[in-house]
């Protein structure tokens, strides 16, 4: 039988290139290797945008268009918003019971990214607890294997301390997942530190030509290359990061060579990185404009998501509401 994989996105905007080199791409090889649920965790969207829930629903339906223009086959994949599920808040309310809050207060990626959202005793009960809520998703669909970059194991850690105790207090009824680490380089954005969202130092995947050109310029670089004629250091260069993915091999070694020597200059660098980055989306734009005037095609995606995974959810909850002596 084949395992299950659970992967997915929070929809707080676009998915940019950090995704798409990091996870978009393998998920669409994996979903022919694994039983595939894409989660949307709208639910956990909210934990920090609770001001802004029309953003959100408004990004579960692009990032739904995302996953189909990548790739992402839904006969094959199923896509799934996690608010369309409601189980998964009822599930994450038990396991609440099971973790203490300074035990959430210690996962190191929770706190960096309270340090990164400026969260500090205002955190909002919700965003502390998100990791309960993540291995809610984790235990109700089954997962034997969730896809993750290495600053993500510590949830996949919290998960795994959750269903041990559950399986120990109650009944063993939980299945323990697997990290699948991913081999993704770290994609560096505009200010040199991991491509983000929340950093806002993206370039996104649907972004238009000139936004990516406009976005591209402000990158920085190596800051002891100041004009054409000094030499650089191409390996602390974010820019000559992104070009080893999206321009081919002698191109990057012409780059390497001729960035040390001082022949070319950054702007020049810069605006044939952008020129690669268009072409290489081109046909995912193309793809996702076509998808977006097909009326009804995300809503049906996503409705067929929600009746796919009811039983197997249907049949966790029974488990788990039967080793707790609930109703
Ligand atoms: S020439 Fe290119 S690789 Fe070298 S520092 Fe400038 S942008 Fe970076």
């Amino acid at each position: 039988m084949r395992k299950t994989i659970l992967t997915g996105d929070r929809p707080t905007g676009p998915l940019h290139l950090g995704h798409y080199v990091g996870s978009l791409q393998s998920r669409v090889d994996l979903q022919h290797e694994y039983a595939t649920y894409v989660l949307i965790a709208d639910l956990q969207a909210l934990t920090d945008h609770a001001e802004q829930p029309e953003l959100v629903r408004r990004n579960v339906l692009e990032v739904a268009l995302d996953y189909l223009a990548v790739g992402i086959d839904p006969t094959v994949a199923t896509i799934v918003v996690q608010s369309g599920v409601p189980e998964l808040a009822e599930l994450t309310v038990y396991y609440l019971n099971l973790v203490t809050v300074a035990r959430l207060g210690r996962n190191p990626t929770v706190k960096d990214e309270m340090r990164q959202k400026g969260f500090d005793a205002d955190v909002p009960a919700g965003f502390l607890v998100y990791p309960v809520s993540q291995a809610a998703d984790i235990t109700a669909f089954k997962a034997d294997v969730v896809p993750v970059g290495e600053d993500q194991l510590p949830m996949i850690e919290q998960t795994v301390e959750i269903v041990r105790r559950f399986n120990r207090l109650y009944s063993p009824v939980l299945v323990e997942p697997q990290p699948l680490l991913s081999e993704a380089p770290l994609i560096p954005g505009a200010d040199g530190r991991k491509m983000s969202k929340s950093l806002d130092n993206y370039v996104g995947v649907r972004d238009e030509p000139d936004e990516i050109r406009e976005k591209v310029r402000t990158f920085i670089t190596d800051p002891q290359k100041i004009r054409l004629g000094d030499p650089g250091r191409p390996e602390i260069c974010p820019i000559f990061a992104l070009h080893k993915l999206f321009s081919a091999p002698d191109r990057v070694r012409w780059i390497d060579e001729n960035c040390r020597s001082g022949a070319l200059g950054c702007v020049e660098n810069k605006m044939n990185l952008a020129d690669r980055i268009i072409e290489y989306y081109e046909p995912f734009r193309e793809r996702r404009a076509n998808l977006d005037a097909t009326p009804g095609i995300v809503d049906e995606v996503l409705a067929e998501g929600a009746a796919k995974v009811q039983p197997v959810v249907e049949e966790t909850m029974k488990a788990v509401r039967h080793a707790m002596n609930l109703a």
